[in-house]
């Protein structure tokens, strides 16, 4: 008897599988290419990437790529092998500071317009708005320099010797550094002229300081009492907005990030009560009470989603994407939550 002849829904069906093969084989290696690249970036190719893509070295072209990557190398020492706080998140938040001048840059420019006022000669040239660039990309990629693993509330009740000087504060020993051992030496910053160079400098410093947490909601307002420069407050809520924003990542990378975060506070908390039982230790670092998927929910929700929404005036492209990244991780954790509880409300029955 001949075999019966395929039907129409199954020669489809063959067909939706064969496309959707296809499309596997397409997007497979090119998935593993993006992993790569990501894994494979320093904080000087990072930052040369973004200058290229800022067309930076077109409006600023005293500057030399040479010295830019021997410069690069200087700051990528200073960051240690620490899970989160290492040179792989330096250089993530100089790639995430350049995806946000560049697809934000139009109206970035008007924002500072309207502030700056048109009275200013020169206040947004080209030139000007390339130095403003420079700036964020420069603190992006210093801002976590010398980070010791362990958060400003351990250096203080601690009183670590070494950050008595920076007023137990990571960030100020990363500023002073970057202003009294960096700009020392003979930088790329150097082919500037003096008053650019002045400027890149106290727009960059200040804007690390205040990626302290404790600054948080003062950064959000854009809100400083002791600084009247629009131009600071605005790149400090851009290195802030980068800084957190892995939390809004593809969740298989926001993941990852998240791991590397709690492993880094697991170890303070382990370094606390071994070198200072005294101390108390809070339940996020501590890896025996510490419910990692509750307490990056609060960071997503609490933290990085409000960062996203106060960048809505200035950059509101990146504050659309931000915010859809931060739904979609928060819906992960709380889904992780959900089946915790599930299994807590199964344990008795096994038992
Ligand atoms: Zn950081």
């Amino acid at each position: 008897m001949p075999a019966p002849a395929p039907s129409m829904g199954t020669a489809l069906l063959a067909a939706i599988v064969l496309v959707l093969l296809l499309v596997e084989l397409v997007m497979i290696p090119a998935q593993a290419a993006a992993w790569a690249t990501w894994l494979r970036r320093s904080v000087g190719y990072e930052v040369n990437t973004v200058f290229l893509r800022l067309r930076i070295y077109k409006y600023l072209p005293q500057l030399s790529r040479t010295k830019l990557l021997r410069d690069m190398v200087l700051i990528e020492q200073q960051y240690a092998a620490h899970p989160y706080h290492g040179p792989h998140h330096a250089a993530d938040v100089v790639g995430k500071c350049g995806a946000m001048l560049r697809r934000d840059k139009a109206k970035l420019r008007r924002w500072m317009r309207e502030r700056v006022g048109k009275g200013i000669v020169g206040c947004i040239t080209e030139r000007r708005y390339a130095l403003f660039e420079l700036a964020v990309v420069l603190a992006a990629a210093f801002h976590d320099a010398g980070h010791p693993g362990l958060n400003n509330g351990y250096l203080q009740n601690s009183q670590d010797p070494r950050f008595q000087a920076y007023e137990y504060t990571a960030e100020r020993y990363s500023e002073k550094w970057f202003r009294h051992e960096f700009m020392q030496e003979q930088t790329f910053l150097n082919d500037l002229p003096a008053a650019e160079r002045e400027f890149v400098v106290e727009v960059a410093s200040y804007a690390v300081l205040k990626t302290d947490m404790r600054m948080h909601q003062n950064v959000l307002a854009m809100a400083d009492p002791e600084e009247t420069d629009p131009l600071k407050r605005l790149a400090a809520l851009l290195l802030h907005a980068a800084d957190l924003a892995n939390g809004a990542d593809a969740w298989s990378i926001s993941k990852l990030w998240a791991q590397w975060c709690h492993r880094e506070f697991h170890s303070q908390g382990d370094a606390s009560k071994q070198d200072h039982p005294e101390l108390t230790v809070d339940t996020i670092f501590d890896r025996e009470k510490a419910n990692v998927p509750a307490s990056q929910l609060y960071f997503v929700e609490q933290l990085v989603a409000p960062t996203f929404q106060a960048l809505e005036q200035c950059c509101p492209a990146t504050a659309a994407l931000g915010l859809r990244g931060c739904r979609a991780n928060a819906a992960q954790c709380k889904a992780i939550i959900e089946q915790q509880a599930e299994q807590q409300e199964a344990m008795p029955r096994l038992l």
